[in-house]
């Protein structure tokens, strides 16, 4: 067996084994250079890439070559290796563990802000051209690259679990070399998870370690409107040369962005001259790429060229962890016994567990008492009962997996049996029952008159795949906060 068969073996144990975005970051650009004596030599892009398989792969790595050699592995080490090529073709986003310089065609390249223009120095655009904004994006750059950024959402004050690892690492190391290793980096989770505390502390860190970077913190919606606002005041070369000369541009909540066609183009446009530049991009979005409906093809794509990391609802043990941090921040002091209460009773996201501290901190505040887990208990019951089973109908959870998937709702209660459809399908079934506890009959008569047969086989189905299947399961965790969210305004 040769490294190269060697390594193909072990990266298709580890593809199983994690999840698909954690797969092509970290292994993507690996390649197994020898095997002597027991030690394993392996070719790693980065020092970020390195560091990582150290300390969270090692002994994955280990037992899997031990299993497929069935010889024992004395040690590993991981060697840095900038021209390192993937081993495995079959890997599709190889782009990702390394930056890559993409040409962009001439069609789509605009001659006329050369590389140059991005170093001079952006016009403050007159206030009377653009009479509709508050403050122009000029006036924000200039305003110490900070305005737009909160000097709270920092990566000292951000709680690491393994539901935002991922996104945390991949956020850190775009802070710490911006423009070298992810970019475009790709944040994607449900609501009140952390995407803006990430993105921004991105921000604020790159603003500390050099406050001369032009720094653009911006939500897509504020984009959309400036650039409306441009064209109508005939402002519209000062808005593009603006964009084009930032350093950093960080977009929040990039999805609001499809189905704007104009606004898409001009958006490609300056991610191409900021990328060419290996000027640093971020993005957040409720979902991946793929699954932003109405999103261009060729945005699409270019929001997959670097690294796509997501956030998900946080475990109890991470949910005290930040109650405890919260607790420092507001200089409040409760027994770990009550925060154990409080991340109990309050799962779905980080905003509303802040929420709920406040609320019992306030409430207590005001009548000079100390909470209890009775009080506690009784301040948030509206909590437990505010899951979204509830509320939810099952045409609501219906129209929002279709969503998620980009397909109808017609297609889905068709007789049409295609994967693409089928698969979707299988999820709503599954969902019905766990989330609603409809019978099966119902499901199926649900699902456009089907036989509660099939309503059980697709349960069955996917309750077996979600004990391997990464993919499966962030594609649930995903559906499910968006069915937390439409059940609380
Ligand atoms: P999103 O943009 O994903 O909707 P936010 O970034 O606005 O979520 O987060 C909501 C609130 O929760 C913010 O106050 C943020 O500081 C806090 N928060 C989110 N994730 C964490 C974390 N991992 N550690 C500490 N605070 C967090
Ligand atoms: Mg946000």
């Amino acid at each position: 067996m040769t490294p190269h068969e060697l390594w193909r073996a072990v990266l298709g144990e580890l593809e199983l084994a994690i999840s698909p975005a954690n797969f092509k970051t970290w292994f993507g650009q690996t390649q197994l250079q020898s095997f002597e004596s027991g030690t394993i030599t392996i070719s790693v892009p980065n020092a970020i890439a390195k560091t990582w398989l150290e300390n969270k792969y090692q002994k994955q790595i280990i037992q899997s070559i031990e299993r497929i050699l069935g010889q024992p592995v004395q040690k590993i080490v991981f060697r840095i290796e900038s021209a390192a090529r993937p081993v495995v073709q079959a890997i599709e986003a190889v782009q990702i563990a390394q930056p890559q310089q993409h040409s962009v065609t001439s069609q789509n390249h605009n001659p006329s802000v050369a590389p140059a223009a991005n170093q001079s120095r952006p016009q403050l655009i007159n206030r009377a051209d653009a009479p509709s904004m508050q403050t122009t994006v000029t006036e924000r750059i200039e305003a110490k690259n900070k305005f737009g950024l909160n000097p709270r959402y920092t990566f000292e004050t951000f709680i690491v679990g393994k539901t935002n690892e991922l996104a945390h690492a991949a956020a850190q190391a775009v802070a710490n070399r911006p423009g070298e290793v992810y970019n475009p980096l790709f944040i994607y989770g449900g609501v009140g998870l952390g995407k803006t505390h990430l993105i921004q502390a991105i921000g604020n860190r790159i603003s500390a370690n050099d406050p001369n970077t032009k720094i653009l913190y911006i939500s897509s919606e504020r984009f959309t409107n400036e650039f409306v606002a441009a064209i109508r005041s005939g402002s519209i070369k000062q808005f593009k040369e603006t964009y084009r000369s930032i350093d950093l541009l960080l977009i929040d909540d990039i999805q609001f962005i499809a189905g704007k066609t104009e606004t898409q183009e001009e958006f490609f446009h300056t991610f191409n001259e900021l990328h060419q530049a290996n000027r640093q991009i971020v993005m957040t979005s409720d979902r991946p790429p793929k699954a932003i409906p109405g999103l261009e093809d060729r945005l699409r794509s270019r929001f997959e060229w670097g690294m796509i990391a997501d956030v998900a609802s946080p475990d109890l043990e991470t949910r005290v962890a930040i109650l405890e941090s919260k607790c420092i921040e507001k200089k409040c002091a409760l027994s770990k016994e009550l925060l154990q209460v409080i991340a109990t009773l309050v799962k779905s996201n980080i905003r509303e567990l802040e929420g709920a501290l406040n609320k019992i901190l306030a409430h207590h505040q005001l009548r000079g008492e100390s909470p209890t887990v009775d009080s506690v208990k009784s301040l948030l019951s509206g909590y437990e009962e505010q899951s979204y089973k509830k509320s939810l109908t099952p045409k609501e959870l219906t129209v929002v997996v279709a969503q998620y998937f980009d397909i109808s709702v017609d297609e889905l209660m068709s007789a049409n049996r295609e994967k693409r459809l089928a698969f979707p399908r299988q999820i709503i079934m599954f969902l019905l029952r766990e989330e609603l506890k409809c019978s099966f009959p119902s499901i199926g008569q649900e699902m456009g008159g089907r036989d509660h047969t099939t309503a059980m086989h697709a349960y069955e189905k996917i309750t077996r795949e979600l004990e391997n299947d990464m993919k499966l399961k962030q594609d649930l965790a995903a559906i499910r906060q968006r069915l937390y969210t439409i059940t609380q305004g």
